[in-house]
């Protein structure tokens, strides 16, 4: 379980990197990614999944895989 970054919609504002309770969000020359092998989709966390809830590029760009 895990979401994913819809690059064509993410504007690489950095809202979601600090939020993740599990570290998953990394950037590297202002492309912005998830680990789907550790983002938990905030299992137990409240506001969850966070990352979406900070994203303000809309409903297509922090998704389910
Ligand atoms: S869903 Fe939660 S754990 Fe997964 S990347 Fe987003 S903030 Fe991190
Ligand atoms: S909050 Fe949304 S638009 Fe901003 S870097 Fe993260 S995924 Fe991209």
């Amino acid at each position: 379980m895990a979401v994913k970054i819809t690059q064509a919609e993410c504007t690489s504002c950095g809202d979601c990197l600090p939020v993740c309770p599990t570290k998953s969000i990394t950037e590297k020359g202002g492309i912005f990614k998830i680990n789907k092998d550790t983002c938990t989709e905030c299992e137990g966390e409240a506001d969850s999944p966070k990352c979406m809830a900070a994203c303000s590029a809309g409903d297509a760009c922090i998704v389910y895989l």
